[in-house]
């Protein structure tokens, strides 16, 4: 009783062109239709020697980032968010990859793949237990614990075990639970909402608080914000870079501060890289603020360093 739309994508090979060999010539078609797949669906695409290039780029990318996860070789920075007067808070902690082959890899290249590939889960953990056992480390600042935020992936939220692992998480370290935050997006609320929620809710029953990072960005439906059990909205980098201009640039984050505050929420800006937006937001009620304006992400050994400069 309903209409459906079908549509369909389409990869080419052509033979003799780019192989005699019957069965390389599907496999090489296939890998040309996960591309048109990859490059917005609905659309067909030849295979061509730069295609098979991209597809062993990544196969060597997955391979080192399965060693590098073995030798417990990612490592784990730390970029403080302050509050208006300038006083830390607490710190996200960013996952970082030195690779021996391929140099300094981003979390933009390496995420996406992980995602991809599952090895997120395995990341995750790790993550997290090394934020957790470094934050348990961190000083009273003015009689106050400094939080810790992670981010947290879609897999990871479609894990049943998660609950149980952020549990096991806060035992090791001993780090208070209200002193961690998970950050998720917008997008990972939207895939199976009742299932989020459960899990969300079972994540802060342990007292740990929940973010949405990247707030503006995703689809999401403001309902959510309602029913979800979240403590805190990140405005994303792309409303705060140049806000201070006023006018049109400062509509969104305004309106995602009053958002936020009438829903009883905190309000962390994120990507905060001149004083003058700093300054606009804090007037209109942001609560916390993060970026370069403040620090760079920063080893673990050089926050005792850091908070003494700050606080001192
Ligand atoms: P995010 O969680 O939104 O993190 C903020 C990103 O903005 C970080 O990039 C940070 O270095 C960068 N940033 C901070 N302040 C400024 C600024 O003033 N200007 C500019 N231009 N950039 C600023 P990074 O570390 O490259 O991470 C990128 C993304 O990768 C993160 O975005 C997060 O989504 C993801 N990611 C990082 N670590 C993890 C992790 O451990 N697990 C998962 N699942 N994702 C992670
Ligand atoms: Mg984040
Ligand atoms: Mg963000």
């Amino acid at each position: 009783g309903h209409a459906l739309r079908i549509n369909c994508s389409i990869g080419v090979s052509v033979y003799p062109d780019d192989t005699h060999d019957v069965d390389v010539l599907l496999r090489v078609a296939d890998v040309a239709m996960y591309h048109a797949k990859k490059t917005g669906k609905g659309q067909y695409h030849f295979y061509t020697r730069d295609l098979n290039q991209i597809v062993q780029d990544r196969f060597v990318l997955e391979n080192a980032l399965q060693g590098a996860i073995e030798r417990n070789e990612l490592t784990v920075v730390y970029q403080p968010k302050v509050d208006a007067s300038s006083r830390v808070q607490g710190f996200e902690a960013l996952v970082r990859w030195n690779s021996a082959g391929q140099g300094l890899v981003t979390p933009d290249r390496f995420i996406p793949l992980a995602e991809e590939t599952g090895q997120i889960l395995a990341i995750g953990e790790q993550v997290l237990y090394a934020a957790c056992r470094t934050a348990a480390s961190w000083p009273l600042i003015d009689g106050q614990a400094l939080s810790v935020a992670v981010n947290l992936s879609a897999r990871q939220l479609k894990e049943p075990g998660l609950p149980a692992v952020v549990a096991d998480a806060l035992a090791v370290s001993g780090l208070p639970p209200e002193c961690l935050e998970l950050e998720i997006t917008e997008s990972m609320i939207m895939g199976d909402v009742e299932h989020t929620i459960r899990v969300l809710k079972s994540i802060k029953a342990l007292g740990v608080r929940i973010a949405v990072d990247d707030f503006g960005t995703g689809y999401s439906s403001l309902s959510y914000l309602q029913r979800l059990p979240i403590d805190t909205l990140k405005i994303d980098r792309s409303f705060v870079s140049g806000c201070d201009r006023g006018g049109k640039a400062m509509a969104i984050p305004h309106a995602i501060i009053f958002l936020g505050r009438s829903l009883n929420l905190h309000i962390v800006a994120e990507g905060v890289e001149t004083t003058a937006e700093k300054d606009v937001l804090a007037v209109c009620g942001c609560n916390e603020f993060q970026g370069y304006l403040f620090s760079r992400p920063m080893q673990a050994a050089a926050v005792a360093d850091y908070l003494e400069g700050a606080t001192s």
